[in-house]
């Protein structure tokens, strides 16, 4: 087991508020990790704090052995961790095509972008940034929609574009947040064979959902948050029998 990221200790206030309070944890190569708890428990800011929105007061987070904490978001993109947002970031003046070529700039010279908006001529990076743009729009079912303007899908369609768009990034470690919010069980159902796809090719993904049928099927571990603080760890199956974990669904 190669571990690839590991998060020790990390603190987070907004002023008087500890939205995070020296959680700790680890995730190996190609496994699935489930980030639970009630709303307000921390879990969109542990991710924002993982992908460099914002630097924690205390702790570490460390990418293949390297500390990665305090860096900027592109510096971490480009190091290895995607995210998805969420509240969905796309560009709406932009085809779907160029929303995923987007996430692939990190991968590319600066002149990418250009070749985008149209004030470039990169030839060669932008067949190759269309081919892998493609290859991550058939692979959450999108391909046939590459030229159409992003304004066109649906809200479950954007979150799919989205998760393509991390994915362009050639991450290490996916993250996403709420992926299923919008999406009817079936696009839910589909939407998890494609994160066990990923994983199985040695990507690493954290999650975060509501959805416990989605989490519980789809994750090799859990850990859960209440009031900024980790809880519980340990396996679907343990967590679900977990009596903090409960009492913080039920009893807050
Ligand atoms: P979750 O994603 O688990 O619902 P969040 O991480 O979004 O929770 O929020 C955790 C706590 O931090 C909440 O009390 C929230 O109001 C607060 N919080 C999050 N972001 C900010 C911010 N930018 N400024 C102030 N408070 C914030
Ligand atoms: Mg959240």
């Amino acid at each position: 087991m190669t571990m690839v990221l590991d998060v020790s200790g990390v603190t987070k206030r907004f002023g008087g508020l500890t939205a995070l309070s020296d959680v700790s944890f680890s995730l190996d190569r190609g496994k699935i990790l489930g980030l639970v708890g009630p709303n307000g428990s921390g879990k969109s800011t542990m991710l924002n704090v993982l992908s460099g929105v914002y630097a924690p007061e205390l702790g570490s987070v460390t990418l293949n052995g390297a500390a990665i904490t305090g860096m900027a978001p592109n510096q971490i993109t480009r190091a290895g961790l995607a995210r998805t947002f969420q509240n969905l970031q796309l560009f709406g003046g932009l085809t779907i095509g160029q929303n995923v070529m987007v996430g692939r700039n990190c991968r590319m010279s600066s002149s990418l972008l250009g070749t985008i908006f149209g004030f470039s001529s990169a030839r060669r990076e932008e067949d190759e940034a269309r081919e892998t743009a493609r290859t991550y729009l058939d692979f959450v079912g999108l391909a046939d929609r590459f030229d159409d303007e992003t304004s066109s899908l649906s809200y479950g369609e954007r979150r799919l574009l989205e998760v393509a768009r991390a994915l362009a990034a050639s991450p290490e470690v996916l993250m996403l947040d709420e992926p299923c919010a919008g999406l009817s069980q079936g696009e839910a159902d589909d939407l998890a064979d494609s994160i066990r796809q990923v994983a199985a090719q040695g990507i690493s993904v954290i999650v975060i959902e509501h959805n416990m049928r989605f989490i519980m099927q789809l994750v090799d571990r859990i850990v859960a948050l209440n009031f900024g603080q980790k809880i519980a760890e340990g396996t679907p199956q343990e967590i679900r029998a977990n009596e903090d974990v409960i009492a913080a669904y039920l009893g807050r």
